[in-house]
């Protein structure tokens, strides 16, 4: 099973897409975890860690060879559940062209208000949650990720749900979307 987890920052995506792999025996694919991870001397670790720092997003083409050698990777073999790839059009498309006739089987999409976003956001405190890159992420998600639900809803595959509430009650519903 391939599932993608759609939404804006500080919607609770991440914490929902590790409850929920580690509940159905998925992989966890989280590009902004694998960027977080990069050696931070290295030419690409610097380059990477101030894009981050300004809420802007990495290069399409660096974001997509860094998600297709992980998906090939033998633990995702199973499945997976990707957090945070794709965020552009551009990123979907080469995903699709990656995975062929075996596309993405759900998209869950998990939604709150901007208020809620930006509360959730500042309280977590990362090195990259400054409020202006807090601004700048959440503008980025409306231009170019938010888009992605309608690219994929002619598919059928996707689910909206709400990120507000308990965390263990919001796992309980993507499970049950999923399951059903
Ligand atoms: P996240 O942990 O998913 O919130 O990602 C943190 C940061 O990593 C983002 O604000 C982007 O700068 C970068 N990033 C993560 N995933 C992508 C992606 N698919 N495309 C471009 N940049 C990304």
């Amino acid at each position: 099973m391939k599932i993608l987890f759609l939404g804006p920052p500080g919607a609770g995506k991440g914490t929902q897409a590790v409850r929920v792999a580690q509940e159905l025996g998925l992989a966890h694919v989280s590009t902004g975890d694998m960027f977080r991870a990069l050696d931070s001397d290295s030419d690409l670790g610097r380059r990477v860690a101030s894009i981050m720092e300004s809420g802007e997003l990495v290069p399409d083409e660096i974001v997509i060879e860094m998600l297709e050698r992980r998906i090939s990777e033998d633990d995702a073999a199973n499945g997976y559940i990707l957090d945070g790839f794709p965020r552009t059009r551009p990123q979907a498309e080469a995903l699709d062209a990656f995975l062929g006739d075996d596309g993405l089987d759900r998209v869950v999409v998990l939604e709150a208000d901007a208020d809620e976003l930006v509360g959730r956001i500042l309280a977590r405190g990362r090195a990259d949650d400054t409020e202006e890159a807090v601004r700048t992420r959440l503008a980025v998600y409306d231009r170019d990720t938010e888009p992605l639900i309608a690219f994929y809803e002619p598919r059928d595959v996707v689910d909206r749900l709400s990120g507000v509430g308990g965390i263990e009650e919001i796992t309980e519903s993507i499970l049950t979307v999923l399951r059903g």
